[in-house]
């Protein structure tokens, strides 16, 4: 039946566009190149319940409407999503409407293109991982198999409210269909169960429920067709779930691969500064773990630049230029442009990096590293620079404001003269973030990751001290033996500490410490 609406595309000026694109499951990874390019453009974002949250930083200033609906509590009706679509796109805008897996498998996108094409509002339809496939595929069922099945049906379990469940035809369902899925089918799971096998379903056919796919809060439970019922009822497990029924089910211990990762489950706090916690977070996502970002250091610029100032306008003065971390690098050259200059400033002064990362990040410059001191603390530099000869010669170490004395202390019993202007200083931020908070607060961190001293002492300010009992139950990992003296200086005692000062060795140890092996 056409709806009516208060006005049709040939009455606009320039009517926009909708997108109907698929979101995919929950894991934001699972969004299509298309359907990320389609959110960029967006300057209305329309989204639901299933949707995973990160997507609206796709599209940071465009216009975000919440219209989900979460079980029978219905946030807006289907029909005033429709009117939002037509109005917004009415106005001429670009509008992302965004759902969950598949915009057109049991997401009413159907119903939402039919009202824009009535509506004559220009409309694509960019397709999603679906539920069904991905929660098959996380959880390590291939759909199909040769040696199984060669067909699949997907299948709603929640029927419009005003059909029966038992319109489905569960004789051909059970008889002729290889493996089936069922969306939306928690509450009727008995029902399910009963038709098939009264259609002729063996009771050892076997199961699996997969409730939130794809994301770090997986739960996977098989059982058959006979006892699935009870298993349910036993772990209590909740919408939204996929209900996967067919032999190609038993595959799943052979083919795991998600939820058998050695962090998953595992809740992880990460501590760095927001603009380089994405590499610690990555590699423990990498191992399965659930990264909560905690930023407890926020850098700002020096009080004032007058000392490094100073030393840059005379650079090719220096011998050596050391720097210590990718922030240091990234600081000095932000300030080298600041003033107009380039790498060229640096004339033939060498260049002294800690690691091969800050080395990478020097290259990024175009400039490579006379010095890589493979130690990750003060003193490797100190190592490094002592087989050169230091005497009379003249160094700049711009550094963190709370940096160790030990470079320049060392450096000058060897001869040198050491500059050491603060390039950036490390604050800290005025609060965590609420997920952070109140993930603390419920006793849900597995294991609270530290990469320096200062994300120590910075969280046990942002918590209001007593930071071992904040952290009770939580295992430390710690990424060198200064920041675990910071740590044991707090009360805390530390779970992991790597004997390489790396993220990736960190990373290790945390896997190592849940596996209950051992560390060092
Ligand atoms: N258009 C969506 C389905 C919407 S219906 C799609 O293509 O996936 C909502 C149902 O999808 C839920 O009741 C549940 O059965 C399923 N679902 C959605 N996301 C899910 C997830 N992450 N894990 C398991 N099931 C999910």
């Amino acid at each position: 039946m056409r709806r009516p609406y208060p006005f049709t595309a040939g009455e606009l000026l320039k009517p926009g566009i909708v997108y109907l694109i698929g979101a995919g499951p929950g894991d934001p990874g699972l969004i299509t190149v298309k359907g990320r390019e389609c959110l960029r453009r967006a300057e209305v974002v329309i989204y639901d319940y299933l949707a995973n949250p990160a997507f609206l930083r796709e599209a940071p200033n465009a216009e975000h409407l919440y219209v989900g609906k979460k079980g029978g509590n219905h946030h807006r009706s289907q029909e005033e999503i429709n009117t939002l679509l037509v109005e917004k796109a009415g106005e001429g805008k670009t509008v992302a409407r965004l759902k969950g897996g598949d915009p057109y498998i049991f997401g009413r996108g159907g119903e939402e293109a039919l009202c824009l094409r009535r509506a004559g509002i220009p409309f694509e339809v960019v397709p999603g991982v679906t539920a069904g496939f991905a929660a098959a595929a996380y959880a390590g069922i291939p759909l199909t198999h040769r040696d199984h099945t060669t067909s699949l049906a997907l299948i709603t379990g929640h029927e419009d409210p005003a059909k029966k469940m038992s319109s489905l035809d569960w004789e051909k369902l059970a008889g002729a269909v290889g493996t089936l899925v069922f969306y939306m089918g928690i509450a009727n799971l008995s029902l399910i169960a009963r038709e098939l096998m009264a259609h002729g379903r063996p009771a050892d056919t076997p199961v699996a429920i997969v409730r939130w796919a794809t994301t770090a809060q997986q739960q996977t439970l098989t059982a058959t067709l006979g006892d699935v019922v009870e298993q349910a009822a036993q772990s209590r497990i909740k919408p939204p779930a996929v209900i996967i029924v067919g032999s190609v089910v038993g595959l799943r211990e052979e083919l795991r691969w998600f939820d058998n990762r050695p962090l998953f489950g595992k809740r992880i706090l990460n501590t760095r500064a927001a603009d380089q916690a994405a590499e610690l977070t990555a590699l423990l996502e990498a191992r399965g773990a659930e990264v909560i970002e905690a930023p407890t250091i926020e850098l700002v610029a020096p009080e004032n630049y007058d000392e490094l100032d100073g030393a840059i306008a005379e650079l090719e003065t220096f011998d050596w230029l050391i720097l210590t971390s990718a922030n240091g690098v990234r600081c000095f050259f932000r300030r080298l442009a600041e003033l107009g200059r380039d790498a060229r400033a640096l004339g033939s002064c060498r260049i002294c990096v800690v690691g091969p990362k800050t080395a990478a990040f020097l290259a990024a410059h175009g400039l490579r590293a006379d010095l890589v001191a493979a130690e990750f603390k003060g003193e490797g530099v100190v190592a490094a620079l002592a087989d050169t000869d230091l005497q009379d010669k003249k160094i700049l170490f711009p550094k963190a404001d709370r940096a160790r004395e030990v470079i320049p202390t060392e450096l000058t019993k060897l001869g040198a003269t050491v500059i050491a202007p603060v390039l950036y200083r490390n604050v800290v931020p005025a609060a965590l973030p609420e997920t952070a908070r109140a993930a603390l607060e419920a006793g849900e961190i597995d294991c609270v990751a530290f990469t320096a001293s200062s994300t120590v002492d910075n969280l046990a300010v942002l918590l209001g001290d007593n930071l071992a009992a904040r952290l009770k139950g939580v295992a430390v990992a710690s990424i060198g033996p200064i920041t675990s003296k910071t740590c044991r200086k707090h009360g805390l005692e530390v779970a992991v500490e790597p004997t390489e000062y790396t993220l990736e060795a960190l990373v290790e140890g945390i896997v190592g410490y849940f596996a209950g092996g051992s560390f060092s």
